[in-house]
């Protein structure tokens, strides 16, 4: 799960994370009297859940989702060309996201930008931190042109980010005197954000030093480990579906592993790895699948139906393969749940169902009877030929 901007601040304040004041605004005029409150010179954010902001342009021709200005009514303006408007970034694929509210904050005097992360690194198994002297709106081609120029430093699960590191990092960052002991105090509180808040990724881009020698955090990107969720009901009220895929948020109140894919067959599977086998055997017929979706082991004939509801609901989706191998799942249920939203939605696109294991001549009896037109598949590679043709043809 990932959140806005305005609301990772909310964790910065609670884990003394040092950052500029500001606050959301969900209308040009809110976006006013922020910046009225505020004084000064005001930055106004776009809120997506997606970075590379500054950089990006709106579909109606408006440049940058980040700006500088220097009066409240300068903040309305700008709030009023970003606000309903889709912003499209590097980050959001073509289509952009629409911008729903906007970060009013307090511009700053940078001196240097910085780049500073946290995240779980799944080959050590443990967290690891990345630092950059070259932060800003660039560090994808740092990554990419002098990676030398990025440090990694992994995290002792047990240990945790120790002090010794924390004033290492610091220094890597040419920050010293009293900003390494900001850096050091910084770096301590975020790993603790990290680590209470169950994050997969904590993203400070930049971290910036002021004129006036201070170390804040001037943007954050968190994500969040789903299977944590369940014990941080305060990260999950944060949640924003309108920035979702619909077709996920759909799945995820089903509790079906769901994720959108661009391709047009759709694929509905049991089991999280033969999902995943599909998709490649789709690609290797000549086709593209249109999504990940494993029903899991125990699904019942609501949760199939669902799913099925859910792929059918998806205008790009031209064909649909079915792929049960049924241990614990039972072939009957799934068959009965296709029936079912197949009836119900007048099935109008090509259908090839291989069902194996558990119960599966009832299975193919329920199908069989069902009088919907689907073609059978003998394995999984004859039924990925048969779908791919299918659609072809279609
Ligand atoms: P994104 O990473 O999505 O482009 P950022 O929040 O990092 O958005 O903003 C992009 C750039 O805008 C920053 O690298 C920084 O140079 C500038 N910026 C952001 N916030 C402020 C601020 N409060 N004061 C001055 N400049 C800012
Ligand atoms: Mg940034």
């Amino acid at each position: 799960m990932n959140i806005h901007e305005y609301q990772a601040r909310e964790l910065f304040a609670k884990f003394h994370v040092a950052t500029q004041p500001g606050s959301v605004a969900f209308t040009p005029d809110e976006a006013s009297q922020v910046a009225a409150k505020l004084g000064g010179k005001i930055v106004v954010k776009a809120q997506i859940h997606a970075g590379g902001r500054g950089k990006g342009t709106f579909k109606n021709g408006f440049k940058g989702g980040v700006h500088l200005c220097d009066t409240p009514d300068e903040a309305k303006d700008l709030a009023t060309n970003m606000l309903g408007q889709v912003l499209v970034t590097h980050q959001t694929g073509p289509e952009g996201k629409e911008v729903g509210k906007i970060f009013v904050g307090q511009a700053v005097d940078i001196t240097r930008e910085l780049y500073f992360a946290i995240l779980l690194d799944r080959a050590t198994s443990a967290p690891v931190v990345i630092a950059s002297t070259e932060g800003g709106v660039d560090i994808e081609a740092v990554a990419e042109h002098s990676p030398e120029k990025i440090l990694r430093l992994a995290v002792n699960p047990f240990l945790g980010l120790q002090p010794y590191q924390t004033r290492l990092i610091a220094a890597k960052l040419g920050l010293t005197g009293k900003l390494m002991t900001q850096a050091s105090k910084l770096f301590t509180n975020l790993y603790r954000l990290f680590l209470e808040s169950d994050c997969s990724m904590v993203e400070v881009n930049p971290l910036v030093v002021t004129a006036q020698g201070e170390l804040l955090a001037l943007d954050a990107k968190f994500n969040f480990d789903d299977n944590a969720l369940y014990r941080q009901p305060a990260i999950v009220a944060m949640r924003d579906v309108t920035e979702e895929d619909p077709r996920e948020v759909a799945a995820s109140e089903y509790a079906l592993n769901y994720i959108g894919l661009d391709g047009n067959i759709a694929c509905l599977v049991n089991g999280a790895g033969l999902a995943m086998a599909t998709m490649d055997i789709i690609q290797y017929a000549g086709g593209s699948p249109a999504n990940f979706l494993d029903v899991g082991g125990g699904a019942t004939k609501e949760q199939v139906a669902a799913a099925f509801r859910i792929i059918l609901g998806d205008p790009n989706v031209k064909g649909i393969l079915v792929n049960i191998f049924g241990g614990i799942m039972d072939c009957n249920i799934i068959a009965t749940g296709i029936v079912e939203a197949a009836r119900e939605t007048s099935l109008a696109i090509p259908l090839v169902v291989r069902l194996e294991g558990n119960n599966v001549a009832a299975g193919k009896k329920t199908l069989a009877e069902s009088g919907l037109s689907l073609v059978t598949g003998d394995d999984i590679l004859d039924a990925a030929r048969k779908i791919v043709a299918a659609v072809a043809a279609h």
